[in-house]
Parts: structure tokens; C-alpha cells; sequence
């Protein structure tokens, strides 16, 4: 579901030095139309859907496109950030709304454990991948 700005909502974050769109994006792909100072994703198809760009916009200006077997029928997806979380709204053609929220990270930034908790080292001299077999609880198997 790649992301998309909308322009009533978007307001060049004037306030900052850079857009806060370009800058997160690991993708490159937020460019700001210096006319009219409106963000927009210019190749969405390119788009990782990642949603650092959602999670960051402090407008909340940036919503997503959703496939229909996410949201059939033509409803519509919209991202609502907050401190601690992302809430999620799902509004369908028949005028039903459901919401979803989920935590989003709060580690200080520098302070991520890359190895997520989990004791395995990663190695690229097997065939596991990082955090296995910890992370799928098959220790046991491995080691048989
Ligand atoms: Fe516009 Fe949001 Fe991008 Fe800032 S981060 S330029 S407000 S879309
Ligand atoms: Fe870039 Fe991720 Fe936003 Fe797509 S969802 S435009 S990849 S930051």
C-alpha cells in the first residue's frame, strides 16, 4: 500500500529546515513541489511501504492506498500517529469505521539491541536466519 500526501493537510513542514518526509524516507522518493510547497511520493510504485513517512509527518498528511484484500470495496485507510502508537482507521463504503492500534518503537534512537533480545548470534555461515532458531523455539531440533 504505498503512501500518498494530501495536499490540505500538508504544509511543506515550513517550520523545519528539511521535510521530515524526505528526510526518512530510505527510499527517496518524497519530493517537495517548491510552487506550492505540497510534498508527494513521485514513484509510488517504487514505494517500500515502509511508513516511516507516515509514522513521521508531523501533519498527519500522509495516508496510504489500500489493496482491496485489505480494504475491499473501496475504503479508505487513514495512519494517525501519536506518541506511543499508530492508530489505524478503516472507513468502508457502507459507513462502518474500524480502528486498529499498535505501539509503535520508543527506544531511544542509538539504543536498538540489533540482535532484538534474543541470545543467537547471527552468522552467514549457515543457513538460519538471524534470531533462528531461538526466535522459532526449534534450539532443541537444531541441535539433534
Ligand atoms: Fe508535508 Fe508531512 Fe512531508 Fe512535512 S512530512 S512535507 S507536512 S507530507
Ligand atoms: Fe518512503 Fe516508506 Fe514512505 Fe514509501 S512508505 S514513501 S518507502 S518512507
Amino acid at each position: 500500500m504505498p503512501s500518498f500526501v494530501r495536499p490540505d493537510k500538508c504544509d511543506g513542514c515550513k517550520a523545519l529546515d528539511k521535510t521530515a518526509c524526505q528526510f526518512i524516507c530510505p527510499n527517496d522518493l518524497m519530493a517537495l513541489n517548491t510552487d506550492t510547497m505540497k510534498a508527494y511520493n513521485q514513484e509510488p510504485h517504487q514505494c517500500w511501504e515502509c511508513y516511516c513517512c507516515v509514522k513521521i509527518c508531523p501533519q498527519g498528511a500522509i495516508d496510504v492506498r489500500g489493496y482491496a484484500d485489505f480494504v475491499p470495496m473501496g475504503a479508505s485507510v487513514v495512519p494517525l500517529r501519536s506518541t506511543d502508537s499508530i492508530m489505524w482507521t478503516v472507513k468502508f463504503r457502507n459507513g462502518s469505521v474500524k480502528r486498529f492500534k499498535f505501539p509503535i518503537r520508543t527506544t531511544p534512537e542509538g539504543e536498538a539491541d540489533p540482535s532484538g533480545g534474543w541470545s543467537t548470534e547471527p552468522s552467514l555461515d549457515d543457513h538460519v536466519l538471524a534470531t533462528e532458531p531461538d526466535s522459532l523455539g526449534t534450539a532443541d531440533v537444531w541441535t539433534q
